[in-house]
C-alpha cells in the first residue's frame, strides 16, 4: 500500500517522534507499517522515509540506496560523494553520534520538500545505536552518502528537515539542480555559497 508523504509545513515532520516499545516492534500494526514505507520510499523513489513522513510521529525510518538509482553516475561524481548501494533495512529508536564535523557539502533533497534541493553539510562519519525491525539492538558505523541518509532520516525522527542545516543561498528547484549542479564536484558547488 502506498502512502501518503505529508509535506513542509504539516506539523507532525516538527515533532520530535515517540520511541517504539518492544511490544510494538513485534506487532502486526509496526510490520505493516515498515512494509508500506518500504513500498512508498520504493515508488517515490527515495534512499530514507521516516515514519514522521507518512504521518506517524514514531521514532522509526527505513533506507535503502539500490544499484539502480545510480547507474548513470560517473565513477568520478560517486568516488566523491563516497556513495555505495545500501541493502533496505529499518532503523528504530536511533541514538546519532556524528563522529566528524558537519563538514561534507553536497546536494540534498527530502520527499517532504517536493521539487528543491539544497547543500548541506554533514558529518562524513557516523555512529548509530538502534533496533531493527525485530527489536535486535544494532550498531551502525556508517561513513560517505550511508552516513549523509543515516543524518537526515534521524534529523526527520528529531523534527529537523535539511532546510534547516542548508546554505539557504543553494537552494535550486530540482529543475535547476538537474541542469546546472547535478554532476558538479564539491569546489564547484561551494562556488554558490562562498563568496
Ligand atoms: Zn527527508
Amino acid at each position: 500500500m502506498l502512502l501518503k508523504i505529508v509535506q513542509a509545513g504539516d506539523p507532525v515532520l516538527r515533532q520530535v517522534a515517540r520511541p517504539l516499545s518492544a511490544k510494538e516492534i513485534g506487532g502486526r500494526e509496526i510490520r505493516e507499517l515498515i512494509e508500506a514505507m518500504k513500498e512508498t520510499m520504493r515508488d517515490a523513489p527515495g534512499l530514507g522515509l521516516a515514519a514522521p513522513q507518512v504521518g506517524h510521529s514514531l521514532q522509526l525510518a527505513v533506507i535503502e540506496d539500490r544499484p539502480e538509482y545510480t547507474k548513470d553516475a560517473s565513477a568520478d561524481v560517486l568516488a566523491e560523494r563516497e556513495r555505495k548501494p545500501v541493502p533496505f533495512h529499518v532503523i528504530i529508536n536511533p541514538k546519532l553520534t556524528l563522529l566528524n564535523e558537519p563538514s561534507v557539502e553536497f546536494f540534498e533533497g527530502c520527499l517532504s520538500v517536493s521539487g528543491f534541493m539544497a547543500v548541506v553539510p554533514r558529518a562524513r562519519r557516523v555512529h548509530v545505536e538502534c533496533l531493527d525491525e525485530h527489536g535486535k539492538k544494532k550498531v551502525i558505523e556508517a561513513g560517505g552518502w550511508y552516513a549523509r541518509i543515516l543524518q537526515h532520516e534521524i534529523d526527520h525522527l528529531n523534527g529537523t528537515l535539511y532546510l534547516d542545516r542548508m546554505h539557504t543561498r543553494t537552494l535550486s528547484t530540482l529543475e535547476n539542480y538537474n541542469r546546472y549542479w547535478k554532476d558538479k564536484k564539491t569546489d564547484e558547488i561551494r562556488s554558490l555559497f562562498v563568496r
